[in-house]
């Protein structure tokens, strides 16, 4: 279908990883509800997984499409059918993943000059994007996936490098520079940024911090009620165009989007809601690290340990099968070794198990859940706050730590476990049981857990107000949509 004369036509380029991926495709469904001619590019295996959502959207009126190209699997050295960051298992495989990212430029360009859109909304692991779009002469959007906070954070480490200046990986010290008073050590510092000599994600780092700063602007899956001062900040003190447009999630609002978010559950919509329509409000913990990340057994078994000693309910989800050794995914092996005898037989109509995928908004919404214990990635956390459910923060990589602290220091929303290592693979610090039921009965009794509560649910109804009409996030997503528009006028 062609676009209207006067209509903007956007395309959107998501990683090919959940947690990336869910909040682009978000995003392109919102700007066709709001008029524009979104085209989502996507690849054979990874459009099947949001391709429900967008027909539903179709039928609805909105005027959205994909377009799918072929991954270069086999030209980039990895296995058939290997198109999304989840099929990983190995540090090789990654660096050839990495390798057909950049073979994708090629078919790209081809695709923006056959379609010839108005603006081009890329991820930042699309470091050529910019590039790209500068060639078409058309706008280039930049999107990292995580909140304004974190990209403050991670600037002002780079201005100021604070972490040079002190004794040891243990010795807190301040982040200098920004409005709250946020503390961090060295051991909760991604490798990168610690090394002295050049590390292999350095040119990465620097490839993707120059296509940002060359991008129109970018789009962050916030809402400006949630991080007022770091929305400023970002603004004024590193000079970037940004547009909060978020929460991007609050675009799935009928129980088969929220259900089928992002990939197919391992357990029926029904069975999750029948289960929770059982339980008391704010009664159950809800446990889940993200799409990516595996504990070892031993940690699993702490987990498993401390749930059973809060006497909690809960429902913990546990990709199964594929545990991380040393760095390299291990598929069906130690498969239910980390469950203590007879735990779930004694944890029955208490615990609920999933293995596998959740459907993580069908289960925030639920009124039944007061808790969840998170790692932190950006989507997830957003998500808690978008369902009004304080957290208990357990990071692990990635901005994770980041978006810690503004769970914990800045908008007191939840509690931390005490992690400190920052790790993607071998961990070599367990978080013991004793500290994790401590800080499930933080989060789930007593006053401590009344205060938390009071101020998640302040922030879930501003979540909502920030996308409805007039809303922060509504304003935003205006004014960017009038910005294109007159670009769009200027070039024909
Ligand atoms: N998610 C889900 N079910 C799962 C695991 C993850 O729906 O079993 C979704 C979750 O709602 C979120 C995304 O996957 O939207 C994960 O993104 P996040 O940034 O939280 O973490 P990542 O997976 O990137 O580490």
């Amino acid at each position: 279908m062609d676009s209207k004369p006067y209509q903007l036509h956007v395309l959107f380029l998501p990683y090919m990883a959940p947690g990336h991926m869910i909040p682009l495709v978000d995003m392109a469904r919102l700007f066709a509800r709001r008029g524009v001619k979104a085209t989502i590019i996507s690849t054979p295996l990874n459009a099947p997984v949001f391709s429900k959502a967008v027909e539903r959207d179709g039928q609805q009126g909105h005027d959205i499409s994909i377009r799918i190209i072929k991954f270069p699997s086999a030209e980039a050295g990895l296995p058939e059918g290997c198109e999304n960051l989840s099929c990983i298992n190995s540090w090789d495989m990654h660096a050839n993943f990495l390798k057909a990212m950049s073979m994708l430029q090629q078919p790209i360009e081809q695709l923006l000059e056959e379609c010839h859109p108005h603006c081009l909304v890329a991820d930042m692991t699309f470091t050529w994007a910019t590039e790209v779009a500068d060639k078409l002469r058309i706008p280039r959007l930049y999107f990292n996936g995580t909140c304004c906070f974190s990209m403050c954070v991670l600037d002002s480490l780079l201005r100021y490098e604070p972490h040079r200046r002190v004794d040891s990986d243990f010795e807190p010290f301040i982040v200098p520079g920004l409005p709250d008073q946020i503390k961090t050590t060295r051991q909760q510092l991604a490798e990168y940024l610690k090394q002295t000599t050049e590390h292999e994600f350095t040119k990465m780092v620097n490839q993707i911090s120059e296509s940002e700063a060359g991008s129109y602007g970018v789009l962050v899956n916030s809402f400006h009620e949630l991080e007022p001062a770091y929305c400023e900040h970002y603004r004024k003190v590193m000079g970037r165009k940004a547009w909060h447009i978020g929460p991007l999630s609050l675009c799935n609002r009928n129980i088969e989007d929220k259900a089928e978010r992002g990939n197919t559950a391992s357990i029926g919509k029904h069975e999750c809601l029948r289960w929770l329509d059982l339980k008391e409000p704010n009664s159950v913990l809800y446990i889940c690290f993200g799409s990516l990340l595996e504990f070892p057994a031993a940690q699993l078994r702490e987990i498993a340990l401390a749930l059973e000693a809060s006497g909690q309910n809960f429902i913990w989800v546990v990709r199964k099968g594929e545990l991380m050794k040393n760095g390299e995914k291990t598929k069906g092996e130690d498969r239910e070794e980390w469950l203590p005898e007879g735990f779930e037989k004694k944890m029955q109509g208490k615990g609920l198990i999933i293995r596998g995928w959740a459907p993580q908004m069908l289960i925030l919404d639920h009124e039944a859940v007061g808790g969840f214990m998170t790692h932190c990635g950006w989507n997830s956390a957003l998500e808690g706050i978008t369902a009004g459910v304080p957290m208990v923060t357990w990071p692990l990589c990635a901005d994770q730590f980041y978006n810690e602290k503004l769970i914990t220091d800045v908008l007191k929303i939840g509690v931390a476990v005490g992690a400190q290592e920052w790790s993607r693979h071998e961990r070599k610090i367990l978080v013991k049981k004793e500290e994790i039921e401590n800080a499930i009965t933080q989060l789930m009794v007593g006053e401590v857990a009344e205060g938390l509560r009071k101020r998640t649910k302040a922030l879930k109804e501003m979540a909502r107000r920030a996308t409805e009409v007039e809303g922060s996030s509504y304003c935003d997503l205006n004014a960017l949509l009038e910005d294109l528009k007159a670009i769009k006028s200027t070039s024909c």
